[in-house]
Formats: C-alpha cells, sequence, structure tokens
C-alpha cells in the first residue's frame, strides 16, 4: 500500500484512540441518577427537588440531600410541569444544549480524510511518487542526467554506422553552438531517431549526450499523456523552460508515438488531451531558435502513425534510420557487448553474428548475457562457443524443459509434426536450410524446427513466401498423414495461423498476387485507431474483397496440397527422421541429411554423454508435470513464440 495512506491510517487510529481515551477519562457522571419522567414528577410532587438545569429533553438537577440525578423530558410540552416545579420551590435553570463534542466534529470529517487520502494517492500513482511530491503534476516529469552522469559514448553503440555519422554532427554543434553559427552552419532543431524496438536508438541517444558532455533530459512520450486535460501540455512546457536553463543540452523523448499521433484520429473525439500535448510540442519546437543550444531527439518504431505536423521543417525535420543490423553491424555489437568477458580461444564472433540474421542489438546483448550466465553455471573459467550456442538457442526459441515428460505417444506425434515442417522445408525451393530439428520442449513449445536463412533478407520473393507457407503445413500433415484425422492435435494451430497471415498479406500487403495485383488494401493496419481503418476500406469494393479472398483461399490450397504432395511421395524419410527425432531429441545438420540420402542416421558426437546427462538430469514422472505437460500441449502451439524474425522457427 502507498505510504500516504499508510501515514494518515495511522494518524487517524491514533487520534480515534486518545479521542475515546478523553471521554472515558473526561468529567465523570457516575453518581448521577437516572430517573425516569415519572419518577421526577413524584420527586417534585414530594419537594425533593432542590435545582434542576433544563437544556432542551435533558434534564440535570439535585435532591436536597446534595445528591445529583438525571431524566429526560417527553417530547411532548407538559406545561403544568414548569408551574408544579415552582410551586415547589426548585430552582429552575435553562442551559444551552451541549456542543457535540470533538469527536463527533472528527467523524464527520472522517468521510472527507478518507476521499483526500485517495486523491493522495491517486495523484501520487499519477506522478510515479517522483520527487515532486504529490502536486507536481503539471511540472514535468523528465528525468535529467548531468553532463557527467551520461557516461555512454559512441564506441558503446556498434552496428549503425550511417546513424552514428549522422548524429555526430550534434555533437560538434552542442560542443559549441557559437562556434557553429559562425561558419554558417545549419542548426538542427529536432532529431528522429526510426528504428524497430532494440536497435540502439536510446542508446544513441545517450552517447550524443555522452560526448558532447551536456545534461540530457529524458522523458517518454506516454508520461505525457494523462488523465487530466492540460497536464500534459504544462508539462511540455515546463520541460522546455527547464531544458533552456540548462543549454547547451538534449532533450530526449522517447516512443514520442504515444503523444504524437494524427490528430483528428479516432473515434468520438475523447483525445482533447494527446492533442492539447501535441499543440504544445509544436509550439514548443517552433517557439526556440537552435541558438539557445536545446536540441530535441525522439525516438520512435512507428514513424507512419506521427502527426505530419510533427515532420514539418523546423521541428523533427531530420530523420535518422537506426536500422537492424547487419552480418558485421551484429559481429561489432557482439564484440561491444564481450569486451568485459573472458573468451575462450574457440569463441568466433562471426560465426554467431551469421546465425543470428534479424536479430537486434538488445537480442544480441541478451545472448552476450545468456551466454556468460551459462558459463557461470558450469564454473567454466572462460565463455566458450558452446555456450554461446546454447544462449542462442535459449534466446530463439526460450529455456528446454527437459523437465516435461511426454508420453511415448506425444513424442512421436511432436517427432512426426516437426520432421514433416523439415521434409517440406528441404524439398521446396528457395527455404532457408534447416538447421536443426528438435523435440525438446523449449518456452511454450513441444518441439521446434530451425531454419536458417544464409545471408540476411530484405526482400521476399514470392516463391520463398509460398516455399514458407508449405512448411508450415508440413507438420500438421504429418500428423494428418501418419496418424489419422482423429488423432490430430491442436498443436498446429499456430502453423496454420502463421500460414494464412503470410497469404493474407502477400495478396493485400505485397502485392504478389496475380489476379489482385499490386495493390495495398488495409495500408498500415496496426493502425489503431478506428477511425482511420474504417475510411481506408472504403477504397477496397465487395468485389475486390471476395477476389481477395478467393486469392488468399487458393494460394493457401495450392501450397497445402504441394506439402501432402511432398510428404506421401518421401514418407519413408518422414519416418527415418521421425525415428530419429524419437532416438535422440535433436538431430543436427549432419543427422538431417544422413535421413534425406536415405543413410543410416550416425550418433552425433557427444550423445552418450548427453544422454546420461539427461538421463539423471530428468525427474521421476511427478503427476503434476504430468498435467502441466498435458495442458500446455491442448492450451499452446506446438511452436514457440519465440520465432524470430529471419531465423525461422517453424
Ligand atoms: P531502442 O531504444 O532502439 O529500443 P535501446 O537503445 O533501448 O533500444 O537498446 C537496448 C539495449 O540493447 C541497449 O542498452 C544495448 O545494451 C543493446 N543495444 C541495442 N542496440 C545496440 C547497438 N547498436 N550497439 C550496442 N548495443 C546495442
Ligand atoms: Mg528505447
Ligand atoms: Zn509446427
Amino acid at each position: 500500500m502507498n505510504d500516504a495512506i499508510k501515514t494518515i491510517l495511522l494518524w487517524m487510529v491514533i487520534g480515534i484512540i486518545l479521542i475515546s481515551v478523553f471521554n472515558n477519562f473526561g468529567p465523570r457522571r457516575e453518581t448521577e441518577e437516572k430517573i425516569s419522567y415519572s419518577a421526577f414528577l413524584q420527586k417534585i410532587k414530594q419537594g425533593d427537588v432542590n435545582t434542576v438545569t433544563i437544556s432542551d429533553q435533558n434534564v440535570t438537577g439535585k435532591y436536597q440531600t446534595g445528591k445529583t440525578f438525571t431524566t429526560y423530558l417527553p417530547m411532548r410540552q407538559d406545561p403544568v410541569l414548569l408551574k408544579d416545579m415552582l410551586d415547589k420551590g426548585v430552582i429552575v435553570q435553562g442551559k444551552q444544549p451541549d456542543q457535540p463534542g470533538l469527536w463527533v466534529h472528527l467523524l464527520n470529517l472522517l468521510p472527507w480524510i478518507i476521499i483526500i487520502a485517495i486523491w493522495i494517492y491517486v495523484l501520487r500513482q499519477q506522478t510515479g511518487g517522483g520527487k515532486g511530491g504529490a502536486f507536481s503534476f503539471g511540472r514535468s516529469r523528465a528525468r535529467l542526467l548531468n553532463a557527467d552522469q551520461v557516461k555512454i559514448t559512441f564506441s558503446d553503440v556498434a552496428g549503425c554506422e550511417e546513424a552514428k555519422e549522422e548524429v555526430k554532427e550534434l555533437v560538434d554543434f552542442l560542443k559549441d553552438p557559437g562556434k557553429f553559427q559562425r561558419l554558417g552552419g545549419k542548426i538542427p532543431r529536432g532529431v528522429l531517431l526510426v528504428g524497430p524496438p532494440g536497435t540502439g536508438k536510446t542508446l544513441l541517444a545517450k552517447a550524443v549526450a555522452g560526448e558532447a558532455k551536456v545534461p540530457f533530459f529524458t522523458i517518454s512520450g506516454s508520461d505525457f499523456v494523462e488523465m487530466f486535460v492540460g497536464v500534459g501540455a504544462s508539462r511540455v512546457r515546463d520541460m522546455f523552460d527547464q531544458a533552456k536553463k540548462q543549454a547547451p543540452c538534449i532533450i530526449f523523448i522517447d516512443e514520442i508515438d504515444a503523444v504524437g499521433r494524427h490528430r483528428g484520429a479516432g473515434l468520438g473525439g475523447g483525445h482533447d488531451e494527446r492533442e492539447q500535448t501535441l499543440n504544445q510540442l509544436l509550439v514548443e519546437m517552433d517557439g526556440f531558435q537552435g541558438s539557445e543550444g536545446v536540441i530535441v531527439i525522439a525516438a520512435t518504431n512507428r514513424p507512419d502513425v506521427l502527426d505530419p505536423a510533427l515532420l514539418r521543417p523546423g521541428r523533427f525535420d531530420r530523420q535518422v534510420v537506426v536500422g537492424l543490423p547487419d552480418v558485421k553491424g551484429r559481429e561489432q555489437i557482439l564484440r561491444v557487448h564481450s569486451r568485459k568477458l573472458p573468451l575462450a580461444d574457440d569463441v568466433d564472433v562471426s560465426v554467431i553474428a551469421r546465425g543470428t540474421p534479424g536479430f537486434s542489438g538488445a537480442d544480441l546483448a541478451n545472448i552476450v548475457n545468456e551466454a556468460a550466465l551459462f558459463a557461470a553455471r558450469s564454473n567454466k573459467r572462460a565463455v566458450d562457443m558452446d555456450d554461446f550456442e546454447k544462449a542462442k538457442d535459449k534466446v530463439i526459441m526460450g529455456t528446454e524443459r527437459r523437465s516435461i515428460v511426454m508420453s511415448e505417444q506425444e513424442k512421436k506425434l511432436t517427432a512426426y509434426h516437426e520432421a514433416g515442417h523439415a521434409i517440406v522445408g528441404l524439398l521446396v525451393p528457395e527455404h532457408d536450410p534447416v538447421h536443426k530439428v528438435t523435440i525438446i520442449p523449449r518456452g511454450r513449445a513441444l518441439g521446434v524446427t530451425m531454419f536458417l536463412p544464409e545471408g540476411d533478407r530484405y526482400n521476399y520473393t514470392r516463391e520463398y513466401l509460398e516455399s514458407k507457407i508449405s512448411s508450415l503445413f508440413g507438420g500438421r500433415l504429418a500428423e494428418e498423414i501418419i496418424f489419422g484425422d482423429s488423432k490430430v492435435t491442436t498443436g498446429a494451430s499456430n502453423d496454420i495461423q502463421k500460414a494464412s497471415e503470410l497469404a493474407r498479406n502477400m495478396v493485400t500487403k505485397w502485392g504478389l498476387s496475380e489476379k489482385v495485383g499490386p495493390l495495398t488494401i488495409g495500408g498500415q493496419d496496426e493502425e489503431v485507431f478506428l477511425g482511420h481503418s474504417i475510411t481506408r476500406h472504403k477504397e477496397v469494393s465487395e468485389a475486390t474483397f471476395s477476389m481477395i479472398d478467393a486469392e488468399v483461399r487458393e494460394i493457401i490450397d495450392r501450397n497445402y496440397k504441394r506439402a501432402e504432395r511432398i510428404l506421401k511421395e518421401n514418407i519413408e524419410k518422414l519416418h527415418a527422421m521421425a525415428e530419429a527425432l524419437v532416438k535422440y531429441e535433436t538431430i543436427n545438420l549432419d543427422q538431417i541429411h544422413d535421413v534425406m540420402e536415405g543413410k543410416t542416421v550416425r550418433e552425433p558426437a557427444n550423445w552418450q554423454s548427453n544422454k546420461e546427462n539427461s538421463g539423471k538430469a530428468k525427474p521421476k514422472v511427478k503427476e503434476k508435470e504430468k498435467e502441466e505437460s498435458a495442458e500446455d500441449k491442448s492450451l499452446n502451439a506446438n511452436e514457440g513464440a519465440a520465432q524470430a524474425d529471419g531465423s525461422s522457427v517453424n
């Protein structure tokens, strides 16, 4: 629970205790005798009463004896009572009704106290409990890193040389804005870093600050977007004010798409807040001259959704693309990250780089880290190639889960499924080469067929995509051919989904269909705002829609049939590979070749020792684990969520 609430609750408890203590130890009235109204009248008649004090309906009085009593008058006025009392010589006093005690006041306040507590709690949540405390929500939430706090330099960023070149200019400018102007240089104001996640955009922005040795304000686009209208805009204003005081400096807006989306997109308005924030950002960017020495760097992986106004001259007019690294880039990134690790002699970074097409810098950093962990776990002195290989598999496919115990039947089914993928993949044209097939469960997958592209691919041909669709169907088809329709599992649903997605994209996005032709339908279909996609779809007629459907279906049918034909024609290879898989659980490239050439499958190099290890590692079958694996099988796809672009896992 939140500290603020805790404190308030604590004070409330203390208060209540104090009040009840005061009430109990306050003026005691124990000596007072409580009597009924009729008894009271009786006493008056008998002349026993000396004085009474009446306050509203409460009566306290004194007997002639000096003892006190209290009673309570009925609502109905009794006109005779006063006369009777006066007749008997009772001294009658009136008194203002008692003021409610302190604690009654507090009790009345209680709901308010609770409301205020909740209010403060909500505000705290909103402001992330930052140093500003509860009432600073209009202030900028940018974090300021001082010049000496940014330790990252260009040497930490690898594999994106062009991007580095482009931002180096900013460093020159920040180091001495005056000199830059004297020489007539055009002063940059905003730079937009564009690229997929994990490619080092944040890193690059920090490196600019680190190289130039200037302060670095960092804020995420989502920090501007608030529940309260106007807060985002005032945050923007505040951030620019602060930055101007620190100039020369860098403002870094990470994930600017959160605030910089198209204005006016979406249904039913309700995006006023975001629009106001965006407008304020535009105003600020127009307002300052580059000469003030503030440079705004923003990063996004969705430049397509940005409001065009942001990209106009004088704003983020310069775009720097930070793309996925190529082979050489990956090698350099791996080197940067393994700089501080003791590497064994057999480590060849270029081999790892070649085996990781489509990986981002973040993925590669992750591999190096995992490799170091594997080495540490087995108490090695240096990280060797084996560790890297394991780390790569883990990052691509998820952790091996040897503890899942599959029944013989399940194992056989998975073996045929994976063999089906592999054999179709091997026998269709232009398919990525198979690298490894395994039926050891990994992550959420029960088995994995790994394909490794030879080089980096930037474009996909129709042939390539159709082959991929074929090999995706291979798994399910092999199950069907061997075990019959009734035994087919849900394990292939992910394959089928991927295949349909590919086919649909071929027709609607990449213009790779003969009948529909080069037509893009739906545009950026990940556009979140409903408003957009609705208007876009009007471009497409009903007739085109049904043509698309027919075309998608045809691509799928064609490749399904092709996969079926290949498997039926090569059924003995399918059997051989599945048997090898059941026996060895993982088969490597050599073994795959043996299968395809019809030879007996060789044993892998260190198979015996591996087998002993895994035998030892495997615990006795526990009922609970069995349940878990059964559940996994039914709920999850046969293949992992760890589908890394480029290195396809089928
Ligand atoms: P982005 O902001 O593009 O999503 P980050 O800059 O946050 O990516 O990258 C995350 C991490 O991945 C970095 O901290 C770094 O360790 C690693 N990394 C990413 N790209 C590179 C690169 N080009 N060179 C070195 N390390 C990188
Ligand atoms: Mg980032
Ligand atoms: Zn599959």
